[in-house]
């Protein structure tokens, strides 16, 4: 089993969906940089500067890339001490990011321990399926306004997303799967990355 799963797609994706089913069968930590910004915001006794970076997130914009290395590095290393694997869920934006997570994985010796994955849907679907999860009862505070949503699609859409899939690719470690699948088809051809021994 790879001891570390990088999911990459774009709002709507199913990110989170296939986090939770791995995490359910084999107990990955969880990493979700959307998740622990939004812990961030209600932590009162946090460091102001990393609070104030947070503004970038309501308008549906990326966060600086610091406070995204400051707490997801945090967290993997919290992770391995429990001799965990982890999933890190959207915490690959900018190519600037790609660039760094990899360049921690070579540093800790891993790269033959993780298992990159693009849940590829088209932009088209984004709007949809942000709206669909909302209605769900399972939407981000922001996913309801406009503006916000399409900040997240100029951001975060494909178009955004593909030179680190370029990069990925070109490190010939990237698996592609078409998110508009069913779920547990999804799910299966993730596993195959998963389960890979090299
Ligand atoms: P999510 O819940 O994953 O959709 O993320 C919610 C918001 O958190 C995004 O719209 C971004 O503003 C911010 N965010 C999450 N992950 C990142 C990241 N890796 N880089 C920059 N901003 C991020």
């Amino acid at each position: 089993m790879k001891k570390v799963v990088i999911l990459i797609g774009v709002p709507g994706s199913g990110k989170g969906t296939q986090a939770q089913k791995l995490i359910q069968e084999y107990g990955y930590c969880h990493i979700s940089t959307g998740d622990l910004l939004r812990k961030l915001e209600k932590d009162m006794h946090a460091d102001p500067v990393e609070r104030q970076q947070l503004q970038d997130m309501k308008s549906g914009k990326l966060v600086a890339d610091e406070l995204i290395y400051t707490l997801a590095f945090r967290a993997l290393d919290a992770c391995f001490t429990k001799e965990g694997g982890a999933i890190l869920d959207g915490a690959v934006r900018t190519l600037a990011q790609a660039e760094r997570f990899y360049t921690y994985f070579v540093e800790h010796n891993m790269l033959n321990e993780i298992c990159v994955v693009e849940l590829y849907i088209p932009d088209e679907s984004i709007s949809q399926r942000i709206r669909a999860r909302v209605a769900d009862g399972e939407g981000r505070p922001d996913d309801v306004r406009p503006e916000v949503i399409q900040n997240r699609i100029a951001q975060q859409g494909n178009m955004a997303i593909a030179p680190i899939v370029s990069f990925f690719k070109e490190k010939d470690i990237l698996l592609r799967i078409d998110g508009t699948q069913d779920i547990e088809v999804v799910y299966n051809k993730l596993l195959e990355c998963v389960k890979k021994d090299t």
